[in-house]
């Protein structure tokens, strides 16, 4: 076998991926197309409690430019409505401004520095599925692997040649246009506009024509605007004096648009439509599906890294697992299983952002009436945990306990070595056993797969957390965990 894992896609979701398996102590192979990354921007950051993966991985402050744990924002949004979230009593929406290119850079550097090993400038066209393994076709060479994983994005030649269905919708009537810009009348929190005040960066400020978006990124402003309609052909090429008429048509005034300086290409984007569209299958035989090619959705909110990067944990430590020969099983299944549903949430909740954005007197009534919920904090509490993805509660095991099945809590202990956050004990990528309650002794048979760290804690149930995170069991005894060792990591060693 040349690799365990092959990666079709070295973008952020197949470098994260590549990440995490040399975590779980597997040989990946990532094949990317472009010989060289991507100059054209994408994403602007990260929304959720990815931030809380990168923290978990290290990668929290190179992200995000800033020292210490992931602190969350005190503001979002909801389809163009204002969540205030400070007085909320468990605020899980953290923001990484952060361009796409330079997350990418930053993962490819973990990825290799862990030993992964990426080939630009190829591109994969064609697989086999023997049962076995896998041969995959790039360029004129065949690399045989135990697995291969589509990461090649939203029109995701894997997932078409595996002939698994992308069932979803496509709204034809929706035009975005995007610019980096100067805008010389923007003042650093606001953008006075004739007749509508100060509109506030990042904010999706809907009228009766269109949406208006301007945001201040780490080396550009930019301006969006969404339009219903028809738009030009897409052979048209879009230009900053289109873009200038749609804010025209959006506000009814004036905004004066420059063209920015910059050392890159700038951003001059217009797309018409937009697909949400989640893979029938995330698992095939011996070719699994993840990011952008699992799952596209409208990018209101910023839940496309929270979604992909989350899946790229999910899956290694399965697929580390498969390929050491310790998985129970069914548990490579468990990632579409787990993460599908998750996808469905996503798709949910950004197809409602866009209702609540489009134009029309009748979404003006619903959105009346939905900003007089956002008065109550259950409301915007559940707003926010479905938009953050702190909503996601994985089938764990027969334990009833709280916290089982979520994400791990955000925890300060006390081991041996001092005082310690739960997110550095997790930078191995290991299974761990946090044990706060005398219980380690249970996990004997598990040592070689799952580490045991005693400590000292609040008043904290032990814990038994999966790589991605996740908490498969918690007690103040040892009662099932014995069984939720089993179930996640195998049977014990005699
Ligand atoms: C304008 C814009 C703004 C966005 N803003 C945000 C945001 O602020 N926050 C957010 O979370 N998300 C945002 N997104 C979404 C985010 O960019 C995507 O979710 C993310 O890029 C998906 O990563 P991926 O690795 O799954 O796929 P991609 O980034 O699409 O990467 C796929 C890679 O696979 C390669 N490839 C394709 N086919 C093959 C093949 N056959 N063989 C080898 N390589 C192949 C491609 O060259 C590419 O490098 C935005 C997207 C756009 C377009």
């Amino acid at each position: 076998m040349d690799f365990d894992v092959v990666i079709a896609g070295g973008g952020p979701n197949g470098l994260m991926l590549a990440a995490e398996l040399r975590l779980a102590g597997v040989r990946p192979l990532v094949l990317e197309r472009l010989a060289e990354r991507a100059a054209v921007p994408k994403a602007n950051g990260l929304a959720g409690v990815v931030a809380r993966l990168m923290d978990a991985r290290g990668l929290y402050e190179k992200v995000s430019g800033q020292a210490g744990p992931p602190v969350p924002t005190p503001f979002y949004m909801f389809g163009g409505m204002r969540l205030h979230l400070r007085d909320l009593a468990a605020n899980p929406m953290y923001t990484v401004l952060i361009p796409q290119t330079r997350l990418e850079q930053i993962l490819e550097e973990h990825a290799v520095g862990l030993g992964a090993e990426i080939r630009r400038g190829v591109e994969v066209t064609g697989f086999v599925d023997h049962g076995t393994h896998v041969t995959v076709q790039a360029g004129a060479e065949e690399i045989t692997a135990q697995y291969l994983v589509g990461c090649d994005g939203g029109r995701s030649t894997v997932r078409k040649l595996a002939g698994i269905d992308f069932p979803g919708v496509t709204d034809d009537d929706v035009i975005s246009r995007s610019a980096n810009v100067r805008l010389p009348t923007a003042r650093p929190d606001g953008l006075p506009v004739e007749g509508h005040g100060d509109i506030p960066p990042f904010f999706f400020y809907r009228t009766t024509t269109g949406v208006f978006i301007w945001a201040r990124l780490a080396d550009s402003l930019t301006v969006n605007t969404m339009e219903w309609g028809e738009g030009p052909d897409e052979d048209v090429p879009m230009t900053l004096d289109e873009l200038a008429a749609s804010v025209k048509r959006v506000l009814g005034a004036d905004v004066p648009l420059e063209p920015p300086v910059l050392d890159r290409p700038p951003l001059l984007r217009r797309i018409s439509g937009n697909n949400t569209r989640i893979a029938a299958r995330f698992r095939l035989g011996r070719v699994l599906l993840a990011g952008d090619a699992a799952h596209v959705h409208a990018g209101i909110g910023g839940p496309g890294l929270n979604m992909g990067l989350q899946d790229a944990a999910n899956l290694a430590w399965k697929l580390g697992a498969s390929v050491h020969g310790w998985a129970p099983e069914g548990l490579l299944d468990t990632y579409h299983s787990e993460r599908r549903p998750v996808a469905e949430r996503v798709a949910m909740q950004t197809q409602a952002q866009s209702a609540l954005l489009a134009p029309g007197s009748k979404v003006t009534a619903l959105r009346t009436l939905f900003g007089e919920l956002l008065d109550s904090d259950d409301t915007r509490q559940h707003i926010v945990d479905t938009m953050s993805g702190n909503d996601v509660r994985y089938e764990m095991s027969t334990v009833d306990h709280p916290l089982v099945g979520h994400l791990a809590p955000e925890l300060s202990v006390t081991t041996t070595a001092g005082v310690v956050r739960l997110a550095e004990l997790l930078r191995t990528g290991r299974p761990l056993l946090l044990d706060l309650a005398g219980v380690g002794a249970v996990a004997g048979g598990w040592r070689d797969r799952v580490d045991v760290v005693s400590a000292t804690g609040p008043d904290q149930p032990a814990l038994l957390i999966r790589p991605d995170g996740f908490v498969a069991w918690a007690g103040f005894d040892s009662t099932g965990l014995a069984d939720a060792l089993t179930r996640w990591f195998g049977a014990p060693t005699a």
